[in-house]
């Protein structure tokens, strides 16, 4: 195993690629970009990276940061629960830790958001621990290496990938090891039929001497993307000639918590009619005064890691504020509202509506 990290190890010195974050051991920069790159690719997340540590540089920043700022700088990225538990974690370090980032597993472990996964890279990156970061490509490689058919759901399973992990990381410098064998799988042993002939392990893999590279590692059932039908109610109005809206915070235990859209029928059964644009039935009580005109819009589709939303507006126009605003929900000029925190969805809404009033 000595000469497979040795082998490794000279791969990497070779052909890592030169990214921001590995020009640090700043443990609170590690921390935001594995967080960035579970969700996007390296090309996508940079981006994001540099623009989360300018405007948060260090975890005081961001633990004294409003939500709304946080899912504002995340905007774009999806699965907010991330920017959530980052937001989360950070206060918790500041109030655990006096500000200072944790560097051990132990601790790392126990901050909201971080899993196993995370917490081993940031302890072996910063703190010098060998303690194995296994993500999908390390996965990948290490099943083919040694023609390993585990159930990626067992717990023993996973226990038994981690000692062989370890066994890389029995060198002087855990932390680019366990970087190492995440770019080794992230760029050589790709998924798919990678190039075997290139690959300095091609005389050692048990899979590519038996010609079963395609069928490792063995993947857990396909998820089937269940799929939501959202009916967004947009009442608009005009005050000054300012178009206004109703709209709400989104609840914690959905997607998109905390974020801000504007109310909604959400129905399993799909848009069933064309008539359903004539006779909404909201459920939500109709503000006065009443609507003067409304129409429906095209269905936007919205993909999610598990969920596919897809999603229609039904625009009712009032002649002036209404009076009374359904529960939940707040008046704001719609300039305003484009500076909340909000699902890439409405986004992609807004600047497709083109707010037609007259
Ligand atoms: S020989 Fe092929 S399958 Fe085996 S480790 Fe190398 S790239 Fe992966």
């Amino acid at each position: 195993m000595a000469d497979n990290a040795a082998v490794l190890r000279e791969w990497y010195r070779v052909h890592s690629r030169d990214l921001p974050w590995r020009k640090t051991k700043d443990p609170y920069k590690v921390w935001i970009s594995e967080v960035i790159l579970q969700q996007t690719r390296v090309i996508q997340g940079t981006p994001y990276y540099h623009r989360f540590l300018k405007t948060f540089p260090d975890v005081k920043s961001l633990a004294s940061a409003t939500v709304e700022k946080v899912l504002g700088v995340w905007e774009g990225l999806g699965y907010y629960r991330r920017a959530l538990h980052l937001h989360e974690a950070a206060r918790q370090v500041v109030e655990q830790h006096g500000g200072k980032f944790p560097v051990h597993y132990k601790d790392l472990i126990r901050l909201k958001g971080i899993g196993d996964y995370t917490a081993a890279a940031i302890a072996s990156l910063c703190g010098g621990e060998a303690v194995p970061a296994i993500d999908g490509n390390v996965r990948r490689f290490l099943c083919r290496l040694y023609q390993l058919s585990l159930n990626p759901a067992s717990a023993s399973d996973n226990q038994y990938l981690k000692k062989i992990a370890v066994g890389f990381l029995q060198h002087h410098d855990p932390g680019t090891l366990n970087q190492a064998l995440i770019e080794f799988g992230a760029l050589q042993c790709t998924p798919g039929l990678p190039d075997c002939q290139m690959c300095p392990f091609q005389a050692e893999c048990l899979a590519c001497q038996n010609g079963v590279v395609e069928l490792l590692p063995v993947r857990p059932g396909r998820i089937k993307p269940k799929t939501r039908y959202f009916t967004y109610i947009l009442y608009v109005w005009r005050e000054n000639g300012i178009p206004f809206v109703l709209i709400r915070q989104r609840a914690t235990k959905d997607i998109w918590a905390k974020m801000y859209d504007f109310p909604l029928i959400e129905s399993t059964e799909g848009f069933t009619s064309a008539e359903y644009g004539t006779k909404p039935d909201s459920g939500i009580p109709e503000p006065e005064p009443a609507t003067v005109r409304q129409w429906m819009s095209e269905t936007y589709i919205h993909q999610l890691t598990h969920q596919r939303i897809e999603a229609r507006f039904l625009m009712k126009q009032l002649s002036a504020a209404p009076a009374l605003v359904p529960q939940g929900c707040f008046k704001i000029n719609l300039m305003e509202f484009r500076g909340l925190a909000k699902p890439r969805l409405i986004s992609r809404f807004l600047d497709n509506a083109g707010w037609d009033l007259r």
